[in-house]
């Protein structure tokens, strides 16, 4: 082999560590010899930071019904959902809460010993008559418990890790996944990990915007890895705007403040939410709710001094209920705003928040080609779950709780189809120059010697795509950041490593996502640019309509063989449900 590096031979490699990935390797170490990798220790994923819950309808406080779930999942996804994906996501959905409270999930109970439920924004019953409770949480802590608990089972079924190393590129041979190439971040060096099958579960990319919910590592490394190796980007304009960032920080606050009774206020102390979804109010879907914020703003009602965010309120529903269901909330209003929220409101504005696009997949986890002549054609090797993956169930907006539903219902179909594959197929040898990309990144860093530094770059990606590609874009915006990314590119060509030891070195992990964060931008803008309509989390102020004629279909996003030119196709929504049977059906008992 040409290249100096480490070799591993595993049957399944899961790249990414949080709810997803670890829900795929407990479930696939079961079966075979399954590795994880991940750039932080596995309990510093972003999942650990969900906090209002985990849908199902199980209808434990309430009448409920999975296909009341799958209809405000469809319907939250501004029908760009494919169906298939949200039948199965919902009809699963009480069966793996009840896993996961076997597994050891400390959900909040009811007073007669049930799983508490509580409401969230575009959680109806009887088809969007009313909110109903809908969504399972431990305090606002739920991803916390959740990571915790997947975590403790991987390592019990002997789950193998590779904390602190960094995926730099997929390997593929004759159209086939065979690899992955990697940094190891503690030591420095190359490792290679020879893989019969490989599962995507990398998380978000939401750190290209300035002012967002997400963790530091949520720089989308995984789509652009994929992007790299051929695979498409689906979906990519419809980021999820959060409505309630804490003002200016952008860190969450949880729906389940509103769910709990919490609502908007404007400067004048209206609760303006009755004027723009006077059924569900505050607890309408988050891409409505973000609008309504940024228009009150726009119209001169924004509080504060510069009038340009809005208030939460919380203290009526009392200290004691807010310390015994919100107390993270009370605890980062106090750090973040300095604002104790049992007397005084939250300061609040739209925050990037997920990625509803992904890496397309079918129901049943198998990464599709999205693009070209058979778009639904899989990638033999190739799994993809979690917030890196578009399966695609949140469509053009995602409802609240569904992504922590998402990551284990996906995460364990993953896991289960992976280690059917890798029992079923031999390994597919690697090619002799496998990770050639990978290494000659790390050498051109380690060579560099030029003008820009990170934050010089970085600074400027975030201030561009947080102004012309955020809750509301026009062509000429889009235009605009796509000449500041091109900019940017060049810029990347005289950037400067300062740091160029090979053990712990930070500077080398945050170069390399950047050239990720730059890559993802062009993508991602490129996507919204060539969808002239309105649509959930993507918003045209120059097509403000929503265009089912023409735009009732998924975007494909992907390169050229130059590896930098930005192609786009369309590839049909799957609105075929996996089953019609007739409503009402009887009711699931426990
Ligand atoms: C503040 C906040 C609150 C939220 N609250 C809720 C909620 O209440 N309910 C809900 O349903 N959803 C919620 N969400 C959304 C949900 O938490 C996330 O979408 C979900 O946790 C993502 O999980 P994941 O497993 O896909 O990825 P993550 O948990 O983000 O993990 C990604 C993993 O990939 C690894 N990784 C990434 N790139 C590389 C690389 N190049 N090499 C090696 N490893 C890599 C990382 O190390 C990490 O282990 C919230 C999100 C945020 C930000």
């Amino acid at each position: 082999m040409s290249i100096n590096a480490e070799y591993h031979k595993f049957d399944v490699i899961v790249l990414g560590a949080g709810g997803a990935g670890l829900n795929a390797a407990q479930v696939a170490s079961k079966y075979c010899k399954t590795a994880v990798i991940s750039k932080v220790y596995p309990t510093r994923s972003h999942t650990i930071s969900a906090q209002g819950g985990i849908s199902a309808a199980l209808g434990n406080e309430e009448e409920d019904h999975w296909h009341w779930h799958m209809f405000d999942t469809v319907k939250g996804s501004d029908y760009l959902a494919d169906q298939d994906a949200a039948e199965y996501m919902t009809k699963s959905a009480p069966q793996m809460i009840i896993e996961l409270e076997h597994l050891g999930v400390p959900f909040n109970r009811t007073p007669e010993g049930k799983i508490a439920q509580r409401p969230f924004g575009g959680h109806t019953a009887e088809f969007g008559k009313r909110p109903v409770k809908r969504a399972c949480y431990v305090a606002d802590r739920t991803g916390h418990a959740m990571l915790q608990t997947l975590y403790e089972k991987s390592v019990e079924q002997g789950t193998y890790f590779f904390n602190e190393f960094i995926g730099l590129e997929l390997l593929r041979n004759e159209g086939t996944v065979n690899g992955i190439l990697c940094w190891d971040i503690q030591n420095g060096g190359f490792h290679i990990f020879h893989a019969k099958a490989i599962i995507f579960a990398t998380g978000g990319c939401c750190r290209i915007f300035k002012t967002n919910s997400n963790a530091h590592i949520n720089t989308g490394d995984g789509v652009a890895l994929a992007l790299r190796a051929g695979v498409s980007w689906s979906d990519a304009e419809f980021i999820q705007f959060h409505p309630t960032g804490i003002f200016p920080a952008g860190n969450l606050i949880t729906e389940a403040v509103r769910g709990e009774g919490g609502y908007l206020i404007n400067a004048n102390g209206e609760r303006f939410m009755e004027k723009y979804a006077p059924t569900i109010k505050d607890l309408a879907p988050r891409d409505i709710v973000s609008r309504s914020i940024m228009l009150e703003i726009l119209e001169g009602r924004g509080c504060g001094p510069n009038k340009d965010h809005v208030l939460l309120k919380i203290d009526h529903i009392g200290k004691d209920a807010i310390m015994e269901k919100l107390p993270a909330i009370h605890e980062l209003a106090l750090v973040f705003a300095a604002v104790d929220c049992t007397k005084e409101p939250i300061p609040v504005a739209p925050t990037a928040h997920y990625q509803n696009g992904g890496i397309p997949t079918n129901y049943k986890t198998y990464v599709v080609k999205g693009c070209g002549e058979n778009p639904e054609e899989p990638i033999p090797g190739l799994f993809a779950a979690g917030e890196c993956a578009s399966h695609s169930v949140h469509g053009a907006n995602r409802l609240g709780t569904n992504s922590l539903l998402d990551l284990v219902v996906f995460g364990r179909t993953a896991g289960q189809e992976a280690a059917n594959y890798a029992l079923n197929n031999k390994f597919v040898p690697l090619k002799d120059n496998a990770g050639e990309f990978g290494v000659k990144l790390i050498e051109k860093l380690f060579n560099s010697n030029g003008k820009y530094t990170y934050y010089d770059i970085y600074n400027q990606l975030i201030d561009t795509m947080q102004k012309n590609v955020g809750v509301f874009r026009t062509e000429e915006s889009l235009n605009q950041a796509l000449k500041d990314i091109e900019e940017l590119e060049n810029k990347m060509e005289d950037f400067k490593l300062n740091d160029k030891g090979k053990v712990y070195n930070l500077e080398l992990l945050e170069a390399i996502e950047l050239e990720n964060m730059i890559l993802l931008s062009k993508v991602l803008t490129t996507s919204a640019l060539h969808r002239k309509e309105s649509r959930g989390g993507h918003y045209r102020d120059d097509y403000p309509e929503r265009d089912d004629q023409n735009y009732l279909k998924h975007s494909e996003a992907f390169l050229e063989e130059d590896g930098k030119t930005v192609k786009i196709e369309y590839r049909p929504v799957r609105l075929k449900p996996l089953t019609v049977e007739t409503f009402p059906p009887k009711p699931r008992v426990y």
